[in-house]
């Protein structure tokens, strides 16, 4: 699965709101909307291949016509938070109130229902897995216990969602978001394809999900998309995998499980 976080200012002002007054800073999310979304795009489209973007509604609302192009282009829309809130287990109602918001902005935007659902930075609840389950979800791609899908049961022993599970080694943020309030080293792309290219190959022996999870404004810069062709094409010399986007992934899994 190749992933797109689309989370553009959001991830900038979701936790600190201050930010909105801090052009310098929110540049760098406007960056994945004005380039690195039209450039993954040309790429996917060069590739033959269909991902998943995942978008807080926010940013679908603001970027209408980048919404419009990923629809367009036949790839996977889901859901991904209103403001990028990270969710709070003390506040089960705010938790509700993000999905409704982050639901009515995908349809009102692009007309998409989304059949997933990521968490931002990979906060999520058990709470918001029972919601998923009630908004009709078919996915969840927010935990790190496992490498391949396998069914969330929830307490009252209904069948939840499919998880799709990812983690952070397989994310372009760890490596490579730098925020200069607190600066950290960015690392180089071999680092970070080395990372990739070998955990493809364990989870490839093992059997399973190779969930790939990039953000616009991260793997949007001009090495760092040489970098994911470089990848793609690393993923294509063994035989049989399977790019697919959440949904397909999803389905394909709830398919053979009913079998
Ligand atoms: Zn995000």
């Amino acid at each position: 699965m190749l992933t797109f976080d689309f989370d553009a200012e959001t991830l900038w002002l979701s936790r600190n709101p201050d930010n909105a007054r801090r052009p310098g800073v929110l540049s760098q999310g406007i960056y994945g909307a004005k380039t690195g979304v039209p450039k993954i795009l040309e790429l996917m489209r060069e590739e033959s291949l269909k991902g998943t973007f995942f978008v807080p509604g926010w940013t679908a609302e603001k970027y209408r016509d980048r919404m419009d192009a990923i629809a367009a282009a036949g790839h996977e829309i889901g859901h991904h938070g209103y403001l990028h809130e990270w969710i709070d287990p003390d506040f089960p109602d705010k938790e509700r109130e993000a999905l409704e918001k982050g639901l009515e902005a995908l349809k009102t935007t692009v007309g998409v229902k989304p059949r997933g659902y990521r968490s931002p930075a990979g906060e999520t609840s058990q709470n918001m897995i029972g919601l998923l389950h009630e908004y009709g979800f078919e996915y969840d791609s927010s935990l790190m216990d496992q490498v391949s899908p396998y069914r969330h049961i929830l307490e009252d022993g209904t069948r939840g969602p499919v998880e799709l599970p990812w983690h952070w080694s397989m994310d372009d943020a760890p490596f490579a978001l730098f925020a200069i309030q607190s600066p950290r080293p960015i690392h180089t792309n071999d680092h970070i394809l080395n990372v990739w290219k070998q955990e493809f190959t364990e989870i490839y022996r093992w059997g399973g999900l190779v969930n790939v999870v990039t953000h616009p404004q991260i793997i949007g810069r001009p090495s760092r998309l040489a970098m994911l062709r470089e990848f793609i094409a690393f993923m294509r010399r063994f035989p049989d995998v399977w790019f697919a986007t959440g949904a397909e992934v999803a389905s394909a899994w709830a398919a053979k499980e009913n079998g």
